[in-house]
């Protein structure tokens, strides 16, 4: 189980870092979006959030499996923020901006870091500059 999730995660950092050498220009945490996400591409109308698996109910991955202590507690909580991202992007959806979801579990080591970042700029490039 992971730490409580904190503005500019280690994992959001690296994102960043990678969009930026490939020439991508973006906002950070713009709060006036709904869900303040994590890394926005104005030029594209793409946001992106980068999801501790825990935490925002990764499904079907094993860094999300709930703890067998306090069971209900840690579902309930874990429904919520599952909801809560839900809502969210069907929110940014309506308004027009496309979503991209990065799990941390995607990016948890060097090699499965380089495939997902590359798919992430196939991703952005294939939606196109609006
Ligand atoms: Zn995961």
């Amino acid at each position: 189980m992971s730490k409580v999730p904190q503005r500019d995660s280690k994992q959001e950092i690296l994102v960043r870092k990678y969009l930026f050498s490939k020439g991508f220009r973006f906002r950070k945490n713009d709060k006036r979006l709904p869900g303040s996400p994590d890394i926005v591409l104005p030029k594209y109308k793409i946001v992106i959030f980068v999801h501790g698996c825990f935490w925002h109910g990764h499904v079907d991955c094993k860094y999300s499996r709930l703890p067998t202590t306090r069971h209900e507690f840690w579902k309930k909580k874990i429904e919520t923020n599952v909801e809560r991202d839900k809502h969210k992007n069907s929110q940014l959806e309506s308004l027009g901006w496309k979503v991209i979801t990065i799990w941390q579990c995607q990016i948890k080591n060097r090699d499965l870091e380089r495939l997902r970042l590359e798919r992430l700029i196939e991703e952005i490039l294939s939606f196109g500059p609006q």
